[in-house]
């Protein structure tokens, strides 16, 4: 008869990051502690030592390294302009963007209070804020948000209740018709930027935004591409041609450190720069 790991055990190593030794299985129980305890004690180290040069080394997490690069590349060569807006938002923007009680994403929704929730997405102010830049210049703007953007999520691999987004948008920056090429320029243009090669665009249909331009890597999702006018815009005051793009931080981070699961790169109190503190 043979034995493998107990769920205890399986669960721990899932977490030092070596479940794919899960499925081992030995003569005895004795001999499948041993073996446990040995794997354990190998992978605690590592990790510590990860820890420790994080520590002394390192200092920033691969996700903000990512957020980084992507910031300095749209604040140097490409011109655009960081802003921060608030978390909290009111009901109302949810339905200006066309998230109505009927639709997938309200189901999403945190609420604050009655009428007041944590941002979805960036979209809705970003919206408010590159209009009223455009209505003082009257010219091109180009502006970027990174933020937490909160979602309920049925948990999984690639998905977090709390989650950074780097979305950039331009207005009024390219003629009329170009919107399509502009946003796959900047697409590529980011992945350049990020040092990523191996990717595909795809080009998708959503309910919100219209056609839309999926950045995808390793089959996972990690930007969502846009671009006006279309139906929502009148509601903004919105009414020249916009190409705006969404980038998920942890998306990112997890697709290039090869990670398992999203949950070791988010914002966490158990595991940092993909490292658990439980060792
Ligand atoms: P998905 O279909 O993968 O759930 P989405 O299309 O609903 O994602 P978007 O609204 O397009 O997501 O958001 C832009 C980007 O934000 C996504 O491409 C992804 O990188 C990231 N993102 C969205 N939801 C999450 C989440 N729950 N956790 C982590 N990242 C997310
Ligand atoms: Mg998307």
């Amino acid at each position: 008869m043979s034995v493998g790991f107990t769920a205890t055990q399986r669960g721990r190593l899932a977490t030092l990051g070596v479940d794919e030794q899960a499925g081992q299985a030995f003569a005895s129980e004795g001999e499948r502690n041993q073996a446990f305890a040995e794997i354990e004690k190998k992978m605690s180290r590592e990790n510590r030592s990860k820890i420790e040069h994080l520590l002394a080394d390192k200092h920033t997490s691969d996700a903000f390294d990512i957020q980084c690069a992507l910031e300095k590349w749209l604040t140097g060569e490409m011109g655009f302009t960081k802003v921060s807006t608030p978390s909290i938002i009111s009901g109302e923007m949810l339905d200006k963007m066309s998230i109505t009680e009927d639709s997938r994403l309200r189901e999403q929704v945190f609420w604050v209070g009655r009428n007041k929730c944590l941002r979805p997405m960036l979209a809705p102010n970003l919206y408010v804020v590159m209009r009223e830049l455009h209505r003082i210049t009257n010219g091109p703007v180009r502006i970027f948000e990174s933020g937490s953007c909160f979602r309920k999520e049925t948990q999984g691999a690639q998905h977090l209740n709390e989650f950074t987004m780097l979305n950039f948008v331009e207005l009024a920056a390219c003629r009329p018709g170009e919107q399509a090429e502009r946003l796959e320029f900047l697409s590529k243009s980011a992945m350049s930027a990020l040092g990523m090669e191996q990717y595909e665009l795809k080009h998708e249909k959503s309910t919100v935004y219209g056609e839309t331009l999926d950045v995808e890597a390793s089959g996972v999702e990690l930007a969502s591409g846009s671009f006006g006018p279309h139906k929502l815009d009148a509601a903004w005051g919105v009414f020249e041609p916009w190409v705006g793009v969404g980038f998920g931080i942890e998306r990112i981070t997890l697709v290039k450190g090869n990670h398992k699961t999203i949950k070791r790169i988010g914002k966490s109190i158990t595991f940092l720069d993909g490292v658990p503190l439980s060792v």
